[in-house]
């Protein structure tokens, strides 16, 4: 399908670009790796009018580690925050999520902000963001706000994002001392959108968990915690954890292609356990 003529506009700072976004009065989209935009538009699922690059924008890049936070440009490319030395040290959950990302070619052009933007249900980064409780910076430029991402991820390809702001950049805690992290997924081939994924933090002492983080991603409309398997895991080894973790109930899991809505319930739990199990044993190792 050949895509429609559209306006074409390189940004060279996130306040010129809001400026643009204002002035289009909502008949522009901004461009960061062009990997979600460029498919719909070429599938014919999305009209461009006008488009705004924000590839020459040097701001919003890189990751801070201050005070126990690290703070990650929203034009930080997939690929930088899978190689990051500072995430890899500090919150290894991150890089290791990215790397499940498509291809090397995507991940060398996809970021952060466009993955997160997009709020794709099956994307690995949202996933993360929502287990780690992340907050994303969202700027019009004049105005900044702070949003969670279990309140920025609405539904599917829906935000919290209004039509004149931008991400500006994400903010999670580091791993402190006792956690550990796990992830695991189940798509058709490593680097598809995951049917099912979870994503854990375990803190372990005396060989035990006693507070624990999970969502689920792929399942439903939009990541979730799930409080239900973390309470459940609260004071088991890690061996304990199949037992303890009972059958996912309540979930409105999603029937599409690749999985029935029982099916993906039941990776959900096998998942959970899994990312669980991995998240204790690593923190223990800690
Ligand atoms: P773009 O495509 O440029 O933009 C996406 C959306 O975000 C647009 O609406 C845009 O206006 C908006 N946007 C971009 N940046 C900002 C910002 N800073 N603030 C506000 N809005 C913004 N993703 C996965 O998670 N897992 C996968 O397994 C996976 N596999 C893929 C396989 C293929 C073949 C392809 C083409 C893509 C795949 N992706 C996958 C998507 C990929 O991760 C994209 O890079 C990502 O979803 C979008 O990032 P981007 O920078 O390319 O955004």
């Amino acid at each position: 399908m050949f895509v429609k003529p559209f306006r074409y506009e390189r940004a060279d700072s996130l306040e010129a670009a809001c400026e643009l976004l204002r002035e289009a009065d909502g008949a522009a989209k901004v461009i960061a790796g062009g990997q979600s935009l460029l498919p719909l538009a070429n599938l014919g699922l999305l009209d461009l009018d006008a488009v705004i690059d924000l590839g020459p924008v040097p701001e919003a890049r890189g990751v801070q580690h201050d005070d126990g936070f690290l703070t990650i440009g929203a034009l930080t490319r997939h690929r930088e925050v899978e190689r990051d030395e500072t995430l890899l040290a500090y919150q290894p959950l991150i890089p290791a999520a990215v790397s499940w990302i498509g291809s090397a070619r995507i991940r060398t052009r996809g970021t952060l902000g466009g993955s997160l933007a997009h709020s794709d249900p099956a994307a690995e980064l949202p996933l993360v963001m929502t287990a780690l409780g992340a907050e994303y910076e969202l700027t019009t430029g004049n105005r900044t706000r702070v949003v969670r991402a279990d309140e920025f991820h609405v539904s599917y390809f829906t935000s919290a994002l209004a039509d004149d702001e931008l991400i500006e950049s994400v903010r999670v805690p580091a791993l402190g001392p006792g956690w550990g992290w796990g992830f695991a997924e189940i798509s058709r081939r490593r680097g598809d959108f995951a049917i099912a994924a979870a994503a854990a933090l375990a803190r372990v002492a005396d060989g035990r968990i006693v507070e624990a983080r999970l969502a689920l991603g792929g399942v439903h409309e939009r990541p979730i915690r799930m409080g239900e398997i973390e309470a459940a895991s609260s004071g088991a080894e890690s061996s304990e954890l199949d037992a303890r973790i009972g059958p996912v109930v309540g979930l409105q899991a999603v029937t599409d292609t690749s999985a029935t809505a029982e099916h993906r319930v039941h990776l959900a739990r096998v998942l959970a356990v899994r990312a669980l199990t991995d998240a204790a044993s690593r923190g223990h190792a800690a």
